[in-house]
């Protein structure tokens, strides 16, 4: 055999085994998530699926998109806030074709309802508490799997808890089984959790490098019920979305929720709750943004995972009915306690 054809052979089987274990790798990621094994699984993915579709229809089309840019990018504060080398975007990359706007799990009953909303049937009012979407009775039973749980990340799951516990007057009380209904916090790959009460064990996943107390209370505030801040239905007037910059794949995990769907309690728009994008998740050119704020100086805010902030705080002690229940005495004042919110600024 000519020395040339041979050598070319090896270097196209050596091609083929490197995009094999490539691929391989991928798949295996996949694999190892106990998503997988959702008895649901299939019919999630097919309804995530058909409602991306309109979904990105809806969004490609809307007024937003056509907005010019009206805020200055602050170049040089960029990443300056937050300290989380890795996003939930990157963390979670390889579940997006299961998850809701990168870290959410629904269940099959709420993929029916956000598809009869997409699809303007069945327009009924839907808050948090109602329909699909249930508040938690107190206290909130929650489980450490510690059988993937390693002891450090235990302890900053107790410490989100403890957070959640202090500033709100939700109660949490930890079981020492699975038992429904439960928050069951597992170490499966990436992060994520199901949204508000589903009356089952739900798993919420802190994985590997997830293990950080901002996307722990994260995670907690959507088992509570909170969705993305820059889903918000009055976020255009808060920020200006770049499209064009946006990877077109993942254009549905910028849509918005509707006030016939969720409520805001009248907590103003925060740039630097826990749970806002940051500036550039699933950027085409991730050096510059595709998320503006429109007042400028908060564009350096939009991201941090160091902790839920005051609005955070005071979405869910609203949502939970916390301050018409303060008078009671049983419950805490949350607002008279100090709560260094300039730290999430820094
Ligand atoms: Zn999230």
């Amino acid at each position: 055999m000519n020395v040339y054809i041979f050598l070319l052979l090896i270097v196209v089987v050596v091609i083929d085994v490197l995009e094999a274990s490539s691929d391989d790798i991928t798949k295996q990621h996949y694999e190892k998530s106990v998503l997988k094994n959702h008895k649901d699984i299939t019919r999630i993915k097919e309804k995530l699926g058909q409602w991306k579709n309109s979904v990105v229809t809806k969004l490609t089309s809307s007024e937003t998109n056509h907005q010019k840019r009206t805020a200055r990018h602050l170049t040089s504060k960029r990443n300056s806030v937050g300290n989380q080398p890795i996003t939930l975007t990157e963390l979670n990359k390889d579940l997006l074709d299961v998850l809701y706007q990168v870290d959410m799990f629904l269940t099959e009953k709420q993929w029916d309802d956000f598809l009869s909303k997409t699809n303007g049937k069945n327009r009924r009012k839907r808050q948090a508490s109602s329909s699909s979407f249930r508040l938690w009775a107190m206290p909130i039973p929650y489980y450490i799997d510690t059988t993937t749980v390693d002891a450090h990340t235990k302890d900053l799951i107790e410490q989100g808890v403890a957070f959640w516990q202090n500033y709100t007057c939700l109660r949490f009380t930890e079981l020492t089984a699975p038992s429904s209904p439960c928050v069951q916090f597992i170490k499966d790959n990436g992060c994520y959790s199901y949204i508000g009460y589903n009356r089952i064990i739900q798993d919420l996943s802190i994985g590997v490098g997830c293990e950080h107390f901002g996307i722990i209370t994260h995670e907690i505030n959507h088992a509570l019920g909170v969705f993305h801040e820059q889903s918000r239905y009055d976020r255009d007037s808060y920020i200006t979305i770049d499209f064009t910059n946006i990877q077109p794949a993942s254009i549905n995990n910028f849509n918005e929720e509707t006030n016939t769907t969720t409520t805001n309690h009248n907590v103003p728009y925060d740039y630097g709750s826990v749970m806002h994008y940051g500036e550039a998740d699933f950027a085409i050119n991730p050096s510059i943004p595709n998320i503006y704020a429109k007042e400028a100086y908060q564009q350096n805010t939009m991201g941090q995972r160091f902790k839920p902030n005051f609005n955070d705080l005071l979405l869910i002690n609203t949502h939970y009915s916390c301050l018409e229940n303060s008078g009671s005495g049983t419950l805490p004042l949350f607002f008279t306690i100090e709560y260094p919110i300039s730290e999430t600024l820094d």
